[in-house]
């Protein structure tokens, strides 16, 4: 069997143009969708993704303000400055960049932050609304999967899904979404005995451990769907997943890949959340795309 791939750049891509069409919608009837993104220290990767971040709501847009605030800038400075921006009511969305420098607590700055604007899903209480199945706003990166999914015309209904890593940004999030979704869900992480056996059982792998090419074929169970969240920099500087992309394409019957897979979805997804905020602060009703978590 050779997988067919998932081109996620022309998900995303439809998506942006959906994005788009939303926020015109929204500034014929006056509000022009603002994304404030807080990034704090000098982190180059964390300069490229926010460039990238900015010039996504611009294609589709929507307004992005980028502060950048130095790496020494104390935790109640931070928290005060993200509260100014709860209070702007031309910003419909707010990410703070992670990871923060030290000895910041990103988590006291993620609360910091008005549910009704978090589009990164990170807040306990958007977290806490997708525990019970009734999210607000969902994770931009397994939300992007999910959309991916849905769109690849990929029923989870009734399927084993595994997940292989736990993180907050990524691996939980992504299980509540496929359990609400009614797949049947396994997670597993560094101290899974035997994940091979696991794995081997799975109808959709998700592997979002941050491990290059850690899954190998004889992980995949012959005709599964395998997702690929991992991003990865190898010595040559080049960049690879999770997956042993060429292996497993001879086993899987869809694969995600790196670059171009769930990447361009994350950012996608970071849009579509922050054109969502400025509807529900402009009282329009809810787009269909909230149907799948
Ligand atoms: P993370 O916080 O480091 O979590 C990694 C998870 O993988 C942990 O749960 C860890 O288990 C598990 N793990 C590590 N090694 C393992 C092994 N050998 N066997 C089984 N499980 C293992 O990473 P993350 O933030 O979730 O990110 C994961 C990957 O996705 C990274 O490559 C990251 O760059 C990428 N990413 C991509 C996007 C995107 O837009 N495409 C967005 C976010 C992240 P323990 O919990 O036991 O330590």
């Amino acid at each position: 069997m050779t997988a067919t791939p998932i081109d996620g750049k022309a998900h995303a891509a439809d998506i942006a143009v959906e994005s788009a069409l939303r926020a015109s919608r929204l500034r014929e009837a006056g509000t022009v969708p603002g994304l404030a993104v807080v990034i704090v220290g000098e982190d180059p990767a964390s300069r490229v993704y926010v460039k990238n971040k900015a010039l996504a709501c611009e294609k589709a847009g929507v307004n992005s303000w980028v502060h950048g605030l130095p790496a020494n800038t104390p935790q109640e400075r931070l928290i005060g400055f993200v509260r100014q921006l709860n209070a702007d009511p031309t910003v419909h969305g707010i990410l703070v960049q992670l990871p923060l420098p030290k000895p910041l607590d990103a988590r006291s700055v993620i609360e910091a932050i008005d549910p009704a604007k978090d589009v990164d899903g990170f807040h306990y209480s958007n977290v806490g609304a997708l525990v019970v199945g009734e999210p607000k706003f969902c994770a931009c990166t397994p939300w992007g999967v999910m959309k991916m999914l849905e769109r690849e015309g990929i029923a989870v209904e009734g399927m084993h899904a595994v997940i292989v890593g736990r993180s907050t940004i990524v691996g939980k999030p992504m299980a509540l979404m496929l359990l609400n979704a009614n797949a049947t869900v396994t997670v597993c992480h560094s101290k899974t005995s035997d994940l091979a056996s696991i794995t081997r059982q799975a109808d959709l792998l998700v592997a979002a451990t941050g491990r290059a090419r850690m899954i190998g074929a004889d992980m995949v169970k012959p005709g599964a769907v395998v997702i690929d969240v991992g991003i990865n920099r190898l010595p040559d500087g080049k960049l690879c997943g999770d997956v042993d992309f060429a292996a497993v394409s001879m086993v899987a019957s869809r694969i995600t890949p790196v670059p171009g897979g769930v990447g361009p979805m994350t950012i996608a997804m970071l849009v579509a959340n922050t054109v969502r905020g400025a509807e529900r602060a402009a009282g329009f009703a809810a787009p269909m795309e909230t149907r799948f978590a």
